[in-house]
């Protein structure tokens, strides 16, 4: 049986003591996959991709936090030919404790280094589904969101939660640019589009915008 490709699968994990969503992306009878995001414990979705026969296309991260990249020296070694890739302004995260903010939680963390770079307006091509990179930056400075417009589907990583919205309080963060982040960058998709955020149940945007009590779609 032939399935149709261009319907991407988005399959949640939710690993670790910080509950972190982390996500394998795939597509009917496709065999390369994603996997975006890489928490602790992530051997349950490896046992996963291998269980599907799927081969990991890309390693992709929505921004350099310790609880999404403590897992991704064993999914890397699971996998070492597919590419990590990061938003530049974070590439150097996944080596520096401090800014990983692994330092603080007692176990400094340094991940194996980024292969490449995403960039805002990055196009990326998994089977027929065209999926575009949006530079999210305010919870941390290289946040971005993976949008996949055909289906709608964003993966937003901790920018925008159901009901909540990103942490900025870290040194890191910026709360005028989060705002920003949302307002101009995740408001303006269709009001249909499913939000994985990378902690808590999904979303949609319509339901963020009517009734996110931190950001509405009426302030802009
Ligand atoms: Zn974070
Ligand atoms: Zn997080």
């Amino acid at each position: 049986m032939t399935e149709p490709t261009g319907t991407p699968l988005i399959e949640g994990y939710t690993l670790g003591p910080f509950a972190t969503n982390c996500f394998i992306v795939r597509e009917p009878g496709l065999e390369a996959c994603w996997i975006v995001d890489a928490g602790f414990r992530p051997e349950v979705m490896i046992e996963r991709v291998r269980a599907l026969g799927l081969t990991p296309s890309a390693i992709l991260l929505t921004h350099a936090h310790a609880d999404h990249i403590a897992g991704l020296e064993v999914v890397k070694g699971a996998f070492p030919e597919a590419p990590i890739l990061i938003h530049a302004a974070e590439r150097e995260w996944l080596q520096t404790p401090e800014l990983n903010l692994s330092a603080g939680l007692g176990t400094p963390l340094v991940a194996p280094a980024a292969d490449g770079t995403l960039e805002d307006g990055q196009k990326l091509m998994l089977g027929e589904s065209a999926w575009r990179v949006i530079h999210t930056p305010g919870h941390s400075p290289g946040g971005v969101t993976l949008y996949c417009e055909s289906a709608p589907i964003a993966l937003v990583g901790d920018t925008l939660f159901a009901g909540s919205i990103g942490r900025y309080d870290f040194p890191t963060s910026d709360g005028p640019v989060l705002f920003a982040s949302i307002r101009e960058k995740l408001y303006t998709l269709p009001d249909a589009t499913i939000v994985h955020p990378g902690h808590g149940p999904a979303t949609t945007i319509g339901s963020e915008k009517g009734t996110n009590p931190y950001v509405r779609a009426e302030a802009v």
